[in-house]
């Protein structure tokens, strides 16, 4: 039976491992944190990224993928030409690093917010007029859920902000006052061919992903399709990746950024009764059959993160109760407790929207 190695042991490993095993796929991962919660169901291979042994594994298997972009790039520098990598190390290499994915994107003829790159104090001088006069300031490299950004309105606030950043590589973005933001997951076979994921809403707070929305027919997938099939295209993506995008108020996309793998916003796929991204991904990385993958009907998903009291006590969230409401189903990451950490999500299903947005507005009341 076909072996996958994926390099990371993340939920996202975990929901990889999952979609894998009914098509007779085995997986093994390598991850250096020993409650990583692919642990449970898939072969731990317990060790840094570029440990020599951990990779003579992942040599060994059909195919390597990722489901994190911050791995070393020299991990993939040491499985290149002993196992095919998909994506591979030139995609990692744009998509981890926000100025080079801003670049690249464009150079493929995608639109993204007006930014400037920030690599000395100097480059500071006149950046927040150029980009709009209101803008994020983000690392541009680790960051993710809103980490390693600050928002700017003026230059000292500008200032003040890089040093708190650490004073590192980071990109300047003007403020996109976008109607809404959305985002579409794209695969390419070995062969080249393209197939692609559903379109869905997407709204965050604090800069992490709350909810997904699928609402059949939305008007703009066709707009979002062209854009992410000539990026994987002139990437020349070999397995899955997802763009997010902003929409601005005239229907137009802007590209904000692309993460090498399956995202936050698809997990909704896991319910929507079609193919999930999760098995998209092992398809496109394995050189499987795989047409577009969609759900069958309107569908949501709401992340579920770590509540806090007061006094700092865990205060939920309330499991049970979530599991009990109409149309939930449960994904839990084997994840220890934390305030403001991502333990799981819900998958939200109904027959019809009226219905979905009556469950989503019930179980949004358990989720503070
Ligand atoms: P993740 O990788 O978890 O999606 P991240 O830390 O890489 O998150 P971004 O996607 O860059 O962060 O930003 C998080 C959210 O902050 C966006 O989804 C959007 O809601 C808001 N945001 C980011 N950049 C801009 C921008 N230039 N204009 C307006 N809003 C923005
Ligand atoms: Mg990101
Ligand atoms: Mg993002």
């Amino acid at each position: 039976s076909p072996h996958l190695g994926i390099l990371g042991g993340g939920q996202l490993a975990q929901m990889l491992a999952l979609a894998a095993l009914p098509l007779g796929v085995r997986v093994t991962v390598l991850e250096p944190d020993a409650q990583a919660p692919a642990r449970l169901c898939a072969t731990h291979l317990h060790a840094p990224y570029t440990d020599a042994a951990g990779l003579d594994a992942l040599a060994a298997c059909d195919a390597v993928t990722l489901e994190f972009e911050n791995v070393p790039v020299e991990a993939l520098t040491a499985l290149e030409g002993r196992v095919p990598v998909r994506p591979g190390r030139g995609l990692l290499e744009r998509s981890k690093h926000r100025a080079r994915e801003k670049e690249a994107l464009r150079a493929a003829g995608a639109q993204t917010a007006p930014f400037m790159v920030i690599e000395t104090g100097t480059d500071l001088d006149g950046a927040l007029e150029r980009v709009g006069g209101q803008g994020i300031l983000k690392t541009s490299e680790l960051g993710y859920d809103g980490k390693g950004q600050a928002r700017v309105s003026d230059t000292a606030g500008l200032r003040v902000a890089w040093d708190e950043l650490g004073r590192v590589p980071c990109v300047l973005e003007g403020l996109v006052q976008f109607r809404r933001e959305v985002s579409l997951a794209v695969a390419r076979g070995p062969d080249g061919a393209l197939a692609f994921g559903p379109l869905t809403q997407n709204v965050h707070r604090d800069g992490i992903l709350r909810t997904s929305l699928f609402l059949e027919g939305d008007p703009h997938e066709a707009q979002a399709r062209e854009i992410a099939g000539r990026v994987a295209q002139a990437w020349a993506l070999e397995g899955l990746m997802t763009l997010e995008f902003f929409q601005l108020p005239g229907g137009e996309l802007l590209v904000n950024e692309v993460a090498p793998r399956v995202h936050n916003s698809g997990h909704l796929t896991q319910d929507g009764g079609g193919v999930s991204q999760f098995e998209a991904q092992v398809r496109a990385v394995l050189g499987l059959p795989l047409a577009d993958w969609r759900p069958l009907h309107p569908c949501a998903m709401v992340n579920i993160i770590g509540i806090e009291g007061p006094d700092g006590q865990n205060l939920g969230p309330d499991w049970a109760g979530i599991d009990a409401l109409p149309g939930t189903r449960l994904h839990l990451y084997h994840k220890a407790w934390r305030a403001g950490r991502k333990l799981g999500h819900v998958n939200l299903v109904a027959a019809d929207e009226a219905t979905l947005r009556e469950r989503l507005a019930i179980l949004e009341e358990f989720i503070p």
